[in-house]
């Protein structure tokens, strides 16, 4: 154990690190639908080369139980109160890599889909905060910690205080992260009291109320010990009202308990020097085999195979927060303007796809975009692109920076959340930084960034100094792990 671990466990008189269960909708490797299921997937693992105990509790999806339904243990049964309801639960136990995850079992509220949507969706995480709760005195493990993540599990810090008291729930220490502050867990007042019993003493604004409606994360706010994000920067912006979704007043009151930890890539995945997904492996002291994946890249996306012509990428959803409307604002400018190739891999929102789909017939050879998702291709852009643009209007934390620079490609970021937080800005004085960024969600700010970025790419000495910093920064998951093991010690 590290030294500085040793020394917080004798500041606190204990001999061990604290004992957690991350409670989540989701977590990779068995079941994934974003970010959430990554972190709640690899925490645990870097969080035991430190000698913690952490284990996971989450739903038995289909799709988990459809592959790994001879791997499980069954635990125990019972039943969970639901409104008038009592439910089934089944606890099965799962060892994966490592990993020990506890799987609530009920086919009726966990079936097909890993979010219902709507008032469905808010009864199976009302099943599910209920079935985590009244599980934990049975279980094979003593947590001193629940760590929870997002609105669906963001009740359990509330019922476990307000209704489980003289229970083996009493003196339960709670976290909670928001990875999403925009989806909260909306409903009426009456359906939280017919669902979890909750007292109607609850349903003000000091508590769970928000604009007329019961808020299961402002619940999870006002009761969780400490919350966290997952970017310093992005914890500052969440106080003010442009990036709160409604929830500043609470996160302004909580704010002494409000931190940000950045999350990290999977460096065995996105790992250069060993990566099948490409056609030539490199790493920071041989970039020629970068050079073969950017005329790979060029030939597979019907660019011309040109060396000396910067190529600017975008592998990302297409919506709102991503920042396509400034791209798209600029991209004629720069395109009748500069020598350059633009590239995007990419869905979402129609009217940008349909921008790529014309752009792409105006500047044939020069300009292309893939419109669809594909992990094996974003490798490929990874690697073959020199510059990633990522103009984000919010960004919680954001990974595709993080794996661009990996893969020697400098991204160019608006400085916002985890964005901010990652990439080192080019300074022209010193030579340092990773990549390139601009403050303020302006259009011709990106340009310019983009211009700096082609004015570098002139200088082989400045560039090559740049994607040299850009592959030694270290976005490995232990650092994010030594972080949440620290702010879980502080929570005793
Ligand atoms: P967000 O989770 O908000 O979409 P992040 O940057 O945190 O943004 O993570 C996005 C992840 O999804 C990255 O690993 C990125 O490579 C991947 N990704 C996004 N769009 C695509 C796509 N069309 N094809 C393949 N991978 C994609």
């Amino acid at each position: 154990m590290k030294k500085e671990f040793r020394d917080l466990l004798k500041e606190r008189g204990r001999s061990e690190l604290p004992a957690v269960l991350l409670a989540s909708a989701e977590c990779a490797p068995l079941s994934k639908t974003g970010g959430l299921a990554d972190v709640v997937g690899t925490l645990p693992k870097a969080l035991k080369k430190l000698g913690m105990d952490a284990r996971v509790i989450t739903p038995y999806h289909r799709v988990i139980k459809d592959k790994y339904a001879d791997k499980v243990e069954h635990m125990f049964t019972f039943y969970a109160r639901l409104g008038w309801r009592s439910e089934y639960v089944g606890i099965e136990k799962l060892v994966l890599d490592d990993m020990i995850v506890y799987l609530v079992d009920n086919e009726h509220y966990f079936g097909d889909k890993i979010y219902r949507g709507g008032d469905a969706e808010l009864e199976q995480y009302a099943f599910f905060t209920r079935a985590v709760l009244d599980a934990i005195p049975n279980l094979d493990f003593r947590p001193e910690i629940i760590h929870c993540n997002d609105w669906h599990t963001a009740m359990i810090p509330m019922l476990g205080k307000t209704q489980y008291q003289g229970g083996m729930q009493e003196g339960l220490k709670y976290l909670l992260t928001i990875h999403n502050i925009a989806f909260q867990g909306k409903c009426g007042f009456d359906r939280v009291q017919d669902l979890l019993g909750v007292d109607s003493r609850y349903y003000t604004p000091e508590f769970m109320e928000l604009d007329g409606c019961a808020n299961f994360m402002k619940g999870g706010l006002v009761f969780a010990d400490r919350i966290n994000t997952v970017s310093p920067s992005y914890a500052e912006e969440i106080k003010m009202p442009y990036y709160a979704e409604g929830l500043q007043g609470i996160l302004n009151a909580r704010s002494a308990q409000l931190s940000g930890i950045i999350n990290g890539i999977d460096k065995v995945v996105f790992n250069p020097s060993h990566d099948d997904n490409l056609p030539v492996r490199y790493d920071k002291g041989h970039l020629k085999g970068k050079a073969l994946c950017k005329a790979a890249l060029q030939e597979k996306m019907g660019l011309d195979i040109r060396p000396d012509v910067p190529l600017f990428a975008m592998v990302t959803r297409m919506t709102e927060q991503k920042g396509f409307d400034l791209v798209a604002c600029v991209l004629d400018d720069l395109m009748n303007r500069e020598d350059m190739q633009f590239m995007l891999l990419g869905t979402g929102d129609e009217r940008f796809e349909n921008f790529m789909r014309a752009a792409e017939y105006r500047y044939r050879g020069r300009l292309c975009s893939f419109i669809g998702y594909s992990e094996p291709l974003s490798h490929l852009v990874y690697a073959g692109a020199d510059f990633l643009v990522m103009p984000s209007r919010f960004e919680p934390c954001g990974l595709s920076q993080m794996i661009a620079m990996r893969y020697g490609t400098l991204p160019i970021v608006r400085e916002t959340g985890g964005l901010k937080d990652t990439v080192l800005p080019y300074n022209q004085f010193t030579g340092e930084g990773n990549g390139f960024s601009f403050a303020n969600y302006d259009a011709w700010e990106l340009r310019d960034a983009m211009r700096t970025a082609m004015d570098c790419y002139r200088k082989p000495e400045v560039m090559n100094g740049l994607i040299r910093s850009a592959m030694e920064a270290d976005f490995g998951f232990d650092r994010s792990a030594e972080e949440y093991a620290r702010l879980y010690l502080w929570m005793l």
